[in-house]
């Protein structure tokens, strides 16, 4: 896991970040960028002359996370561990971040977006892990959110009150965050099968947010689940939708025309489903959970054929969902909802960097950000595991 000043890499198939080829390929790699990309594998060829050369069967773009909470461990699923975790020093909050950036790597994930701490430490990771060698995924830091008092999000936001106390934490957070959260909502009630508070901010509030934000040259990203908070976040143009749970077809819609991007986040609500037991859910909850998934699905089967960008990520550090090793079972709920892998995987890939403003493709010129397997996801999903090798590229 390293940034290389030189490498070859050969393989028999690849995925740029948009198209699947099914065919060999030689990279080299020069000063952590793609120096050429030749058809054919001369792998064997380049070997035989004393080169060294990495050979796998498919090379892709790094995963990149779109949702992480780093500081959050989604290992532990028993309720008195992980409200342990929480009463830890900052201290041990950073080291059990530095360890998910770590293990994110290691599943090929190069980047992380965190989607809030509020304690900054995915500041701290962001900063330490631009140095290759300390082998942790980059981190795009949402730092910490902005909330309404006494409302869902205390442990990633901070409170906000009146307009003019949203237009000071946004310019404030906004000279450290890459963008800024906005906790539109609470979270879903599975015994109720809905969401049932109301949204945290107006409409106008909202919009303030996301005009302050955008003045202060940063995007806005909006955890909201819910047809209140969700029609709030798509009409207020927020950079992108977090969850999403409960979406609808009129939201969709405004988020194609508005551009807003869409991150739904099946494995944390797929964990309870899969492992009611780790709650102790009754059967009724059950069946909320399953309805409520499969709905997810549908639209989000909807949205891809409308055109909405999708971002893929997992929320990982919740319950159940492990950073790096949940990409794999989220790149399978888009797969099981209709999604072609082509654009599971992109969503996975370049559209994440797109809308973070990164060179999107594995392309000649770009920063060499990759991941090399020893099987092709395009034959078989279970070749989607821990890869051969990563690869940081050169640092944004
Ligand atoms: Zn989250």
């Amino acid at each position: 896991m390293n940034s290389v000043e030189f490498a070859v890499v050969a393989t028999e198939g690849w995925f740029n970040g948009e198209r699947h080829r099914a065919e060999p390929a030689t990279f080299r790699i020069k000063n952590g960028k793609v120096d050429s990309i030749t058809s054919g594998n001369y792998g064997t060829v380049l070997a035989a002359q004393g080169i060294r050369v990495h050979q796998g069967a498919f090379l892709m773009p790094g995963l990149v996370d779109a949702h992480v909470h780093l500081f959050l461990d989604g290992g532990p699923t028993d309720g008195p561990t992980r409200s342990a975790h929480m009463k830890k020093s900052v201290e041990e909050l950073t080291e059990a971040a530095r360890i998910s950036a770590r293990q994110s790597l290691s599943w090929g994930v190069t980047l992380v977006r965190d989607a809030g701490d509020k304690h900054g430490i995915n500041h701290v990771v962001r900063s330490e892990a631009v140095d290759a060698t300390l082998g942790m995924s980059r981190v795009r830091s949402g730092g910490s959110g902005i909330k309404r008092a006494k409302r869902y999000g205390a442990f990633m936001a901070k409170d906000v009150d009146d307009n003019d106390s949203i237009r000071r934490s946004v310019t404030d957070l906004s000279l450290i965050n890459d963008e800024i959260k906005i906790i539109l909502t609470g979270i879903i009630d599975f015994d109720a099968g809905a969401v049932t508070d109301e949204p945290q901010f107006t409409l106008a509030e909202a919009e303030l947010i996301v005009a302050t934000a955008k003045a202060c040259g940063r995007k806005t990203f909006s955890h909201c689940s819910g047809e209140k908070g969700l029609s709030i976040a798509s009409r207020a143009g927020v950079g992108s939708i977090e969850h999403g749970f409960f979406m609808n077809r009129e939201t969709l819609s405004i988020m194609r025309d508005k551009q807003v991007a869409w991150t739904p986040t099946f494995c944390p609500v797929h964990f309870q489903w899969d492992k009611p037991e780790a709650v102790g859910w009754s059967d009724t909850t059950i069946g909320h959970l399953r309805r409520i998934l499969d709905s997810h699905a549908e639209h989000l089967r909807l949205a891809h054929e409308m055109g909405v960008t999708l971002l893929l990520g997992t929320d990982a550090g919740s319950m159940g969902v492990e950073h790096g090793k949940a990409m794999m079972a989220e790149i399978r709920r888009y797969v099981e909802a209709g999604l072609p892998l082509t654009s599971a995987l992109q969503a996975a890939t370049a559209s994440n960097r797109h809308h973070f403003d990164l060179p999107a493709l594995l392309a000649v010129g770009a920063p060499f950000e990759a991941a090399l397997y020893a099987g092709d996801p395009f034959m078989s999903l279970d070749h989607l595991v821990k890869p051969q090798q990563v690869w940081l590229g050169s640092p944004a």
